[in-house]
Order: C-alpha cells, then sequence, then structure tokens
C-alpha cells in the first residue's frame, strides 16, 4: 500500500509540475516522506520503494527510529517546533532542521553546532497568515531574522519553510504560496555570508499540489504516503 501511495504522490508532483505557470516547470521537487507517529516498519517499507528523506516533528521519536534502523539509509529532517533544550541532539542528528523560528533558538542551534564542528543547514519558517497556533518570523520580521541567522557560523541557512492555514477550500493557500514563492526569490537574490538559498519547503498532503503548481521545491508529505496517523 505504502509503494502504491508514493507512486500517487510522485504522478501527482510530475503532474503538478506540468502545470506551473509562474514558476519554472522543470525544476525538482525533493519529497520528504513524513513519518511521524509511524513505526519503523513503515518507513523501512518507503525506503524499500525508494524514499531517501525522511520528516519527524519530535526529536524523541526520531533518535529512537534511527537507533532501530540505523541513522544512515535516509536523510532525516527535523520539520517540527523545536525546543531550545532539544537544540544538542537536534544538531547530531537531522541533516536539515526545517523548523528555525525564533533568534533564540537559531542561537542555541549555533553554539551546539560549534560545540561538534557541524555548519548545519536550517531552513527559515515564515509564518505568513500571522496564525496564533503556528510559529515561525512574519513577514515584517523576516529581513532582520534572515541576517540575524546568516552571522551565525554554526549555521547555514539553505531557504524558508511554510506550513499553509488548513482551510476548507485548499485554493485559499494559493495566494499565500505565491507569496512565498516572491520573498524566496527576492532572498535568492541578496548578498548573504554563507546563506544558500536553494529551498523552499511548503506542501503537506492537503495541499502539496498547489504548493508545486506555485514554485515549491521541497514537499512534506504523511497520510497521502502513510495514512491517517494514530495519537
Ligand atoms: C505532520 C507534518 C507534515 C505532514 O502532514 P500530512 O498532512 O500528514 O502530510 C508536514 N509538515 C509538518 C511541519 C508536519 O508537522
Amino acid at each position: 500500500m505504502i509503494a502504491e501511495n508514493l507512486a500517487a504522490v510522485r504522478r501527482n508532483i510530475e503532474a503538478a509540475k506540468a502545470r506551473r505557470t509562474l514558476t519554472p516547470k522543470e525544476a525538482g521537487v525533493l519529497l520528504v516522506a513524513v513519518t511521524k507517529n509511524h513505526p519503523v516498519a513503515a518507513m523501512r517499507e518507503a525506503v524499500a520503494a525508494g524514499v531517501r528523506d525522511v520528516g519527524e516533528n519530535r526529536v524523541q521519536e526520531a533518535l529512537q527510529k534511527q537507533a532501530e534502523m540505523g541513522a544512515e539509509e535516509v536523510c532525516w529532517h527535523l520539520i517540527g517546533h523545536l525546543q531550545t533544550n532539544k537544540a544538542r541532539q537536534a544538531v547530531q542528528h537531522f541533516q536539515l532542521i526545517h523548523s528555525v523560528d525564533t533568534e533564540h533558538l537559531a542561537g542555541a542551534l549555533d553554539k551546539e553546532a560549534g560545540k561538534i564542528g557541524k555548519v548545519q543547514d536550517i531552513l527559515v519558517q515564515v509564518n505568513l497568515a500571522k496564525e496564533e497556533s503556528k510559529s515561525g518570523f512574519f513577514r515584517e520580521e523576516l529581513q532582520g531574522a534572515l541576517e540575524y541567522i546568516d552571522a551565525l557560523p554554526g549555521l547555514r541557512i539553505r531557504g524558508l519553510m511554510c506550513m499553509a492555514p488548513a482551510y476548507e477550500d485548499v485554493e485559499e493557500c494559493r495566494p499565500l504560496f505565491r507569496e512565498m514563492y516572491g520573498i524566496y526569490r527576492q532572498i535568492q537574490e541578496m548578498e548573504w555570508r554563507a546563506a544558500n538559498i536553494e529551498y523552499l519547503s511548503m506542501g503537506m498532503t492537503h495541499d502539496y499540489e498547489i504548493a508545486v503548481e506555485e514554485g515549491s521545491n521541497i514537499v512534506r508529505v504523511g497520510t497521502a504516503i502513510f495514512g491517517p496517523r494514530e495519537y
């Protein structure tokens, strides 16, 4: 079932790329399979079907899975809100942290990265719709935050991440995704110390096709691959 679901998601991504109008059709999309709340067995099935990138939102759960299946086979993405006291483990165990949402957290990650001689790749999370339930920088805070984080030697900004509100009509996400793509392109043109702006991480099960149409190049998809999560 997981292999079939994956094939369907991949087909949908390709179809969405072909429907792009304002963004380059050929630009690739990285599929991050979101395995949170699913067992290692499901992750193994996905890996057997070609998944090379997995997303987890809790450090503890990811560490358990890495211990069980080995960390080497896949690239680990941390996609959920991160507590500062987990910064050390996050830096030790994830290749890309999507959810850098405060300067305080960036500072903690920088410090821990420095201790182990790593330059940690991160995405800066944007809360474009200013939802109270979500974290991330507001649009007007973003430039200052990017400048602050870019100056930290232990971190390298690789792009932006956002989550759209759970609109009833998924089409309502489109203007927001379009605006995100514009911001992404804008910061890509700026001069940075170390930042290398390559990624725009947006799109989940209910909205990834629209996100891809609007220029997303990382989608984080869980339910459409693994089915509903049991909490
Ligand atoms: C859980 C989660 C996803 C995946 O959600 P689905 O709706 O299951 O695809 C993507 N991004 C983040 C930040 C998440 O926490």
